[in-house]
């Protein structure tokens, strides 16, 4: 257990540890939710006992209160080799993960006007690891880093260049960790090497994301400025109409009402009115619910548009592949996007789809498809432990 590397992720009312060991095997995980609330709980992975919490405690509270309970019952050892972290954005600065210190951690809250929900409590849990574990290597991995190979007509809005050069205005993209393990995990599966592989990568969780990867490389992602823009999500509206603004501010909406719904109350939620959550939408709509049933329709029409729109961008595609609780889980949305793509030659087998390629590596592809489609899970703090002990090696 000596040198075990702690992954911290930060959300924005939760907190997620998860501990591995050199071999990539993970010794144990833990979770906090609903932080800074009166309801706040956490609790370790595979063990019933409670975590004790301070009332409403926020996110450094209930890293101190995990890391003290896994250290009592011996899950962690009192000092971690390396420790990641997950930072939301980077911006133009971090291309790649970055060895922490404090011009560091005062970058990362430079970049915090562009995801301000997320970048301070990113730097919160890092400042709070940091007084814990002061001689410990700190590393941070950010969910925009992978994207920043994008050439400027996938990243750059067609909009006045001032917005770009005085306030950062661009696609930055997000979930770069779990799309860069798509690509590494289907380079594996695939017996090729990264730097040939090239895939269409689909993050479909709460928030869903489609990345275009040439040769082991983003070069095209549905996520912009922030991860507003693209797929219908759980909440989130993805791509609309800019006009909307203008219509909606005429009917006496104001600015931030439209920011919170369409953060919040859009996307499957929006269009069902009932649930954001992919799996009751699918019982719903088993059940005659249409507003449902349609939610889903518009969800796979949409994912589908945008597998389209990626191969723009490639020059050969070694598969198409799945992630994500909804790409891991779904045979529904899978079998019904691809239903989209037939004249692009994808088509799926039926059985191989509904065992989640469990017999087959992962595949799903029939026989007769042009290309290979996959599911994998993804392991974004596979990712980031692995890189928080490869740059702790290089001290
Ligand atoms: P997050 O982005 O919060 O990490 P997840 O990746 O866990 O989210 O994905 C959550 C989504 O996955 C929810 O919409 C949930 O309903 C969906 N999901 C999980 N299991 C299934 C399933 N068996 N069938 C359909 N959807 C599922």
């Amino acid at each position: 257990m000596k040198q075990s590397i702690l992954v911290v992720n930060c959300g924005s009312s939760s907190l997620k540890l998860a501990l591995f060991d050199e071999t990539d095997q993970q010794l144990a995980s833990a979770t906090a939710e609903r932080l800074n609330g009166k309801d706040a709980f956490a609790r370790i992975e595979g063990d019933n006992r409670t975590v004790a919490l301070p009332a409403s405690a926020d996110h450094k509270q209930a890293l101190q209160a995990l890391i003290s309970t896994l250290r009592e019952r011996q899950l962690m050892p009192a000092i971690p080799a390396s420790i990641g972290h997950r930072v939301v954005h980077g911006g133009e600065t971090f291309r790649e993960a970055a060895l922490i210190d404090d011009d560091v951690v005062a970058a990362i809250d430079e970049c915090a006007g562009l995801a301000p929900l997320h970048n301070p409590v990113n730097v919160v849990g890092i400042e709070a690891t940091r007084d814990l574990f002061p001689d410990v290597p700190q590393v941070a991995v950010f969910d925009t880093a992978y994207h920043q190979t994008l050439a400027p007509r996938a990243y750059l809005y067609a909009v006045p260049q001032a917005f770009y050069h005085d306030w950062s205005v661009r696609r930055y993209g997000f979930h770069g960790t779990s799309h860069f393990f798509m690509a590494n995990e289907a380079a594996r599966r695939l017996g090729k090497t990264l730097a040939t592989t090239s895939i269409i990568s689909a993050h479909l969780g709460n928030g869903c994301s489609i990345t275009a990867i040439r040769d082991g490389l983003s070069v095209d992602t549905s996520m912009g400025l922030t991860p507003l823009e693209g797929l219908v999500m759980g909440t989130r509206s993805g791509d609309i109409d800019p006009g909307l603004f203008d219509y909606l501010a005429s009917r006496g909406i104001p600015l931030a009402e439209v920011h919170k719904i369409l953060n919040h109350k859009s996307g499957l939620l929006g269009i069902s009115g009932q649930t954001n959550d992919m799996r009751a939408l699918c019982e719903l709509a088993d059940h005659g619910h249409e507003p449902s049933a349609l939610a889903i329709e518009i969800f796979c029409f949409r994912l589908a548009k945008y597998v389209g729109a990626m191969m723009a961008s490639l020059r050969h595609l070694d598969a198409l592949v799945f992630t994500g609780g909804i790409g891991e889980n779904s045979d529904r949305v899978r079998e019904k996007t691809l239903e989209h793509l037939g004249l692009l030659g994808f088509t799926i087998d039926p059985d191989m789809n509904e065992h989640h390629g469990r017999y087959s590596d992962g595949r799903i592809d029939h026989a007769d498809s042009r290309f290979p489609v996959l599911v994998i899970p993804t392991n974004e703090e596979l990712v980031i432990a692995r890189e928080a002990r490869r740059l702790a090696a290089t001290l």
